[in-house]
């Protein structure tokens, strides 16, 4: 049967060979295995329900939340001569009817719908008049509360496949899934776990890199004009910061171009055009851009502000270098955007649960700003590759700044730790250790502990920078949502038993990243 699979790759596809993960998720289908497949993003996903759905007898259908993009899936489709068409919110009542009747009849091999139809019994009883083969579940992780999309239209995917008669294949399928959503996607399903296709997350062309104490205008302004042919996208937090980046950047003759939610949609689509085209060399967007974009040649991704978890992170930097051509991911820090992204989780409407859920994420996002390991690993050992390898080429793993023994350090601060009970936060712990005056300090008593003014020789705030570094090696773990307790982990125990050292990179002679001339 993948013999049939291959043919129609390349004769309909244009295509020589399978790529990672591909064959193994057809013939699952093929075969009538449930399966859930975690490809990176640009790794071919959409091949692995389109064969099978010309290999099946009935129809297949496609869930998905990206209403933008149905449109072009299927004109894609039909130029390749797949019958196939897509029933969402865009198209007029008398259209959706037309297209169901058509499907009745046969018409189609594919059709595309979103998430929100299932909200309709009418269309849940009207599934049962068409010959289901398989249906594909395409940003599976919205199933998943511990998703960074979570979309409650999504539940509704279990109910129609227990009211549809027939028994279809089912495949689910995502970029962004760490071991809790895929668990969660499997539960959903009912899928075993065995039948989870994972192909790495690695992207070896890209390169990351964190940028911290830097002026971050001149440095994207100096970063651009040494890239002045490349194309490439700068992600701001919010719509008031990519205004004010889009006025600076053009006012420094720069091309570029902005999308937000906040524009009218004609200019933002003309925005994304243009910047397809190369007509625009430079996007400055929020994370409203990009969902879907299939422009191959960007060559950087620069996150201005620090995005609100690894997910939305790796899913946008990975915008960079679709074509396999080297491109690089920079992310400038500055310890004040942590707080835009508290005080946006703190004002959502997710229940509490979900707001420390998101804190928790946010917190493993900053610790990729403070770590001094790979980055490139930091990221995939978060979605559950505990096996991943240093990249060799990221910021962190070129860094040639000399490592110095902090053991000692390290050792103050943890048993400062402990003797206030691993009850506070990195800001209350460093003032202890430097020795403030602060009255909470005294009221808690604090002040006879003998670890308080331990390290004032040093400021507050380089105490706080060696906790934060010491929270993202893992030797304090950050819990409680937004105002983090930290607790030892069994890695400080073992650097108070003096059983472990604790190396860091020499702080004078920090590294200033300039932008390299070509
Ligand atoms: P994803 O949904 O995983 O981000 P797509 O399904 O959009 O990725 O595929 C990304 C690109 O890779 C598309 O242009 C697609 O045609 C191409 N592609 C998919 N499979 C193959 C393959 N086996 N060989 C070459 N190109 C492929």
């Amino acid at each position: 049967m993948l013999d049939q699979a291959l043919k129609i790759l390349k004769d309909t596809f244009g295509y020589d060979s399978f790529r990672s993960g591909q064959a193994d998720i057809i013939q699952n289908l093929l075969q009538g295995r449930d399966t859930v497949g975690i490809m990176p993003t640009g790794g071919g996903k959409s091949i692995c329900y389109q064969i099978p759905s010309l290999l099946l007898p009935g129809v297949t259908l496609v869930v998905s939340p990206l209403i933008s993009l149905m449109k072009d899936q299927v004109d894609a489709l039909e130029k390749e001569g797949v019958s196939a068409t897509f029933i969402n919110s865009t198209i007029s009542s008398a259209d959706v009817r037309e297209r169901l009747d058509g499907a009745i009849q046969g018409r189609y091999k594919l059709i595309y719908i979103a998430p929100e139809r299932l909200e309709s019994p009418a269309f849940l009883d009207w599934l049962n008049n068409i010959n289901l083969s398989l249906i594909a579940i395409d940003e599976a992780h919205c199933i998943s509360q511990w998703g960074h999309d979570f979309r409650p239209s999504y539940l509704l995917i279990k109910s129609m496949i227990d009211r549809i008669n027939a028994k279809p294949a089912i495949v689910a399928l995502t970029a962004t899934a760490t071991p809790k959503v895929t668990g969660d996607i499997c539960d959903m399903l009912n899928i075993p776990s065995e039948n989870v296709v994972a192909t790495g997350f690695e992207r070896e062309n890209l390169f990351f890199q964190v940028i911290k104490g830097q002026d971050r205008d001149r440095f994207l302004e100096s970063y651009i004009h040494k890239n002045a042919s490349q194309s490439g996208i700068i992600y701001a937090a919010t719509r008031k910061e990519v205004e004010r980046l889009y006025t600076f950047l053009t006012n420094n003759k720069i091309n570029a171009g902005k999308y937000h939610a906040g524009m009218p949609e004609q200019e933002r689509n003309d925005n994304q055009e243009r910047f397809l085209y190369d007509d625009l060399t430079v996007m400055v967007a929020t994370s409203a851009f990009g969902m879907g974009i299939n422009k191959s040649n960007v060559r950087y991704v620069i996150h201005y502000n620090i995005p609100k978890n690894i997910e939305s992170y790796y899913q946008e930097a990975g915008r960079a270098g679709r074509d396999g051509i080297e491109s690089e991911c920079t992310l400038l820090f500055s310890a004040q955007d942590i707080q835009i992204q508290k005080f946006l989780i703190d004002q959502s409407e997710m229940d509490e649960g979900r707001k420390r859920n998101e804190y928790d994420k946010l917190q493993q996002m900053v610790g990729y700003c403070h770590t001094e390991s790979c980055l490139q690993q930091y990221i995939l050992k978060y979605f559950g590759d505990s096996d991943a390898a240093v990249c060799r080429h990221c910021g962190n793993c070129t860094d040639e700044r000399e490592s110095v023994d902090v053991t000692r350090d390290a050792q103050m601060v943890f048993s400062c730790i402990k003797r206030m009970k691993e009850r506070f936060g990195k800001t209350f712990i460093a003032k202890v250790l430097t020795g403030s005056s602060d009255r909470k300090i005294k009221s808690f008593g604090f002040d006879n502990l003998s670890t308080y003014g331990i390290m004032s020789d040093r400021t507050q705030s380089q105490v706080s920078g060696l906790i934060d570094y010491l929270t993202a090696e893992q030797y304090l773990a950050p819990t409680g949502g937004n105002y983090p307790v930290l607790v030892l982990t069994p890695k400080a125990v073992e650097v108070l038993l003096g059983k472990r050292n604790v190396l860091k990179k020499e702080e004078v002679q920090a590294k200033q990243f300039v932008v390299q001339d070509e």
